[in-house]
């Protein structure tokens, strides 16, 4: 095609490539979310609802990446981990940052409505930014991810003390915070035990260890854009939504055509968004329905260390961190599995993961051929 006297100012672009061969991280962030949340009401010291919105938007970022491995997400923020070799947009920095920018937050506002039926969408346009960092090896990717966990721990001890001091205790937010400044996690720990009666490792996992977006085996007929769950805190598929699920198929033979009974405001909107006749949808309804059986494995420890049920020869293939053994009389529910985004709220500081359920994502790769640019 013949060029235009104008097509001199294509010189202007600069090249923005990014390192061959290192992992490429890219860090979302909501900004202004303190008014954000304030405006929409969202719950203290956590709104279940908003969380798991996030998790359906960073879901949908990876679903349409498929070079993203891993993904954490707690708070107003979201990471997502590339494998080493990707060539998206021939690694492009710009291209790269605000393609997951964009996917997240069209995503977030998209499904807004599925975890706040109340209204049909923001009361004005949410706003994410996003910066890419370029990691070496694998220690860093590590410790990337262990600093962003250890974040959300210290955060959410904080905001629940603060919120227990303000709510509960009747103290102003100034005197709250006096209270707690200068103490370390120990004492509030003892202070939400002994005044508020909050045993605080019992809290939901989601919240003192945030989420974390893995590609592993699903249900073959499993819908990728399913609903994800209130509480549980799984999408089906994960660990503690598969015990759940089979535990209810075995104890009623008709759960799967029974619809959900809602019977607390945390797990309205998994019941009222399963809206296909699917299997997929009539596994949320059975995890949502399951919210007492739920409620009592979650308090226990994380997902991966609790006994599980029903485990399917897939599971079986896994690396033994990840269940026990199975019952010899459990009988695999899901046959057909294919792989997809689950989520789970369990520690990723520290070897068990990375050498466990998440040692795919740093495995080495296969050395790829440079690319001969002519
Ligand atoms: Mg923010």
């Amino acid at each position: 095609m013949a060029k235009s006297k104008y097509e001199y100012v294509r010189e202007f672009e600069t090249e923005d490539k990014l390192l061959p061969n290192v992992f490429i991280l890219v860090r979302i962030d909501g900004k202004g979310f303190h008014k954000f949340s304030a405006e929409h009401d969202f719950a203290k010291p956590n709104d279940v609802r908003a969380l798991n919105l996030m998790n359906h938007a960073a879901r949908s970022v990876m679903n349409e990446l498929d070079d993203i491995v891993l993904g954490f997400g707690e708070s107003d923020e979201y990471s997502f981990l590339f494998r080493k070799s990707t060539d998206l947009y021939q690694r492009r920095e710009a291209k790269i940052v605000s393609t997951v920018v964009s996917l997240f937050t069209s995503a977030y506002v998209y499904y807004w409505r599925d975890y706040f039926p109340d209204s049909s969408r923001p009361k004005y346009p949410p706003v994410f930014d996003g910066r890419a960092v370029l990691y070496p090896s694998e220690v860093e990717v590590r410790d990337y991810f262990a600093w962003r966990q250890a974040d959300t721990h210290i955060n959410n001890l904080f905001n629940t003390s603060f919120w227990a001091l303000v709510e509960q205790g009747k103290m102003s937010p100034r005197a709250a915070e006096v209270k707690l400044s200068g103490t370390d996690s120990k004492q509030k720990n003892s202070m939400l035990f002994e005044e508020f009666d909050i045993n605080y490792s019992k809290i939901p996992a989601i919240f003192r260890k945030g989420s974390i977006l893995l590609r592993e085996q699903i249900p073959k007929d499993m819908d990728k854009d399913a609903i994800i769950p209130t509480l549980p805190e799984t999408l089906p598929g994960s660990m503690v939504a598969k015990a759940t699920l089979f535990t209810v198929i075995e104890n009623s033979s008709s759960s799967l055509d029974t619809p959900s009974e809602t019977t607390d405001s945390e797990n309205v909107i998994a019941a009222s968004s399963s809206s296909s006749s699917s299997l997929q949808s009539s596994a949320v309804a059975s995890v949502s329905s399951a919210q007492d059986t739920l409620s009592v494995k979650s308090t226990q420890d994380t997902p991966q260390e609790q006994e599980l049920d029903g485990v399917t020869p897939e599971d079986r293939k896994r690396p033994a961190d990840d269940t026990k053994e199975p019952s010899s009389d459990s009988k695999p529910v899901f046959k057909r599995m294919k792989k997809g985004v689950v989520i789970d709220h369990i520690d990723i500081i520290g070897e068990k993961f990375w050498t466990g359920r998440g040692a795919y994502i740093i495995a080495p790769e296969k050395k790829k051929r440079m690319r001969t640019i002519l």
